[in-house]
């Protein structure tokens, strides 16, 4: 399978479908071949609208829900952006293209070393990878005007809501268990914080500390 234009015909119409209208976000799902975040057997499934297995027992996000949550986060080109949960590093790329930073941080090491490898390939310069814990948040960079978390907590990381500028946009999904979680929007105000339900999810959870491997 390659991204050639058959396939990223279909992919945007997939992505349609689900209700992706931003212009600008499918601009950077058609640029972007999702072929080369995804390894090994999983590979040929890359252009489905699915979840697959990445390593280290984690997962590469549905196309149409990073492309929602990229909507939902309205990025503008000025914007200096922090991903919490790099794994294989498909979503930091899609914001490379619409933002003018993305900093992007994943526990596992090995992750975010195969990411800084394939944004390498790409010459995605505008993205900065580090293995951290990213509920402690990124004191170094902060503030951001935008702060996307792929992986579930109980509620939006307070350190990292600190690190979001007035008038700056988090979207983070939120759930007590695995089952059930909610995509949230925040919004940061001048007296405090807006937050909006969007729509059920599931992702993997956000642990806390380095992973070992
Ligand atoms: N955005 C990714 C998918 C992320 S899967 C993509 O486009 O492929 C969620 C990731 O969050 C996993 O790789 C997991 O290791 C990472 N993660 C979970 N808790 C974390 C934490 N506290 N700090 C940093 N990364 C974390």
């Amino acid at each position: 399978m390659s991204f050639d234009a058959e396939a990223r015909m279909k992919f945007l119409f997939a992505l349609r479908s689900r209700g992706v209208t931003d212009a600008r976000v499918l601009g950077a799902m058609e640029k972007v071949d999702r072929g080369l975040f995804v390894k090994g057997i999983f590979a040929d499934r890359a252009y489905d609208d699915m979840p697959l297995p990445i390593a280290c027992g984690q997962t590469i996000s549905q196309p149409s829900v990073v492309a929602l949550m990229t909507q939902a986060l309205d990025v503008q080109p000025r914007d200096k952006v922090l991903e919490l949960g790099t794994g294989s590093g498909y979503q930091a790329a899609i914001l490379s293209h619409l933002a003018r930073r993305v900093y992007t941080m994943d526990r596992h090491k090995r992750l975010v070393e195969e990411a800084r490898e394939t944004f390498e390939a790409l010459g995605l310069a505008n993205i900065t990878t580090f293995t951290a814990d990213g509920s402690r948040g990124f004191p170094e960079q902060a503030p951001f005007d935008r702060i996307i978390v792929t992986a579930a907590a109980e509620d939006p990381p307070g350190p990292l809501l600190a690190e979001l500028r007035i008038g700056g946009i988090m979207v983070v999904p939120v759930g007590q268990s695995d089952a059930v979680q909610t995509l949230i929007k925040v919004t940061r105000r001048e007296g405090g914080f807006d937050y909006e339900e969007l729509r059920p999810v599931r992702f993997v959870p956000l642990l806390e500390g380095l992973a070992r491997d």
